[in-house]
């Protein structure tokens, strides 16, 4: 049944750009383009994906977006203000949270779970009494569906979908509204990962929480989303609703990248070819001159060398960077 998507926008990124220094001798140093000027907007209880092969920036734009990473350029607005001052930055991290791709690594195994999932109680002095804060921790536990009973023992005597569990529990803590959920499944079993995929649904329909949803797996990605943006050496080039960019993919990066992905119609599944890139990813150290994919793109042309393309509508909704749509009459 399609989500009820209220239609305030929570999240707006305005040319987003974060780049690194890497040294390259002594006092040289070249910039890194890991994000290089990305825009969209996520509604309030919307899912946005974001996909794109690893290394393409799309973690490093969740971690900018929440300031973990100061940004390089570019705005970030929350319920319609511009983020800028540090007590901006406090009260949007107050209500924005993010769950990290690994399990293992994200949880102190000096501290058990309940202390684990109670810190950003204490960080952010969410409580007035040590009951308050245990009753509190127990209310997230029961929330992602972990017994109260485990508070005092620690992450390694848990399984990998537990543990994720426990790093949900912990961003929920601030009661946020937006989570940046950064690859959320993609370290665990894959009987595991539907579990916790359907959680994050339950949760978002219970709690009306709002999604930037980072994966590289498209099935899973399709599943989840509302909207996808794709992102290709730190840009977007595509973004568009769900089932739109599944149909009717216009970018040729996201075509290939669709065309890779098993259809569930026999029919369509004979009909559609794969269409296999050469060549590997640049590095963002080198982004190409002109489209950043012309290196690898088949439908390359002079034009693709010399100018950069921009993200256009070209159809209700269906932003699309390619100088061949320009002049076409889709
Ligand atoms: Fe390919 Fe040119 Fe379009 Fe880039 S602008 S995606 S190189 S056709």
């Amino acid at each position: 049944m399609a989500k009820k998507i209220e239609k305030d926008v929570l999240v707006e990124i305005k040319d987003l750009k974060q780049y690194f220094d890497i040294p390259t001798g002594f006092l040289k140093s070249r910039k890194l383009k890991a994000v290089d000027g990305i825009s969209f907007k996520i509604k309030k209880g919307e899912t946005l994906g974001l996909v794109g092969e690893s290394g393409c920036g799309k973690t490093t734009a969740g971690r900018s977006i929440l300031n973990l990473y100061k940004p390089t350029g570019g705005d970030i607005y929350f319920e319609g203000k511009k983020i800028e001052t540090k007590v901006d930055i406090e009260h949007f991290r107050m209500n924005a949270a993010m769950v990290f791709q690994d399990p293992y690594a994200s949880l102190n195994p000096r501290m058990t779970i309940g202390d684990i999932i109670g810190e950003p109680l204490d960080v952010h002095h969410l409580y007035k009494t040590k009951e308050e804060r245990q009753q509190r921790i127990e209310e997230l536990m029961e929330l992602v569906g972990l017994s109260h009973e485990h508070a005092t023992r620690y992450a390694h005597e848990f399984s990998g979908g537990q543990r994720q569990r426990v790093g949900i529990a912990r961003s929920l803590a601030v009661d946020p509204k937006f989570i940046v959920c950064d690859e959320p499944v993609s370290a665990l079993d894959v009987s595991i990962q539907a579990q916790i995929i359907n959680m994050f649904e339950d949760l978002q329909e219970k709690l009306n929480l709002t999604y930037l949803f980072i994966a590289h797996d498209l099935l899973i990605v399709r599943h989840i989303s509302d909207r996808i943006a794709v992102m290709y050496l730190g840009k977007i080039v595509e973004i568009a609703d769900t089932e739109d960019l599944f149909n009717n993919p216009l970018h040729p990066y996201t075509e290939s990248l669709m065309s890779a992905v098993p259809s569930p119609d026999p029919k369509t599944a004979r009909k559609s070819k794969r269409i296999v890139l050469t060549g590997d990813v640049p590095s963002p150290l080198n982004i190409p001159s002109g489209c950043p994919f012309r290196t690898r793109c088949p439908k390359a042309f002079d034009r693709c060398s010399k100018d950069i393309p921009y993200l256009k509508e070209e159809t209700p909704g269906h932003f699309v960077s390619c100088h061949l749509l320009e002049n076409s009459n889709i």
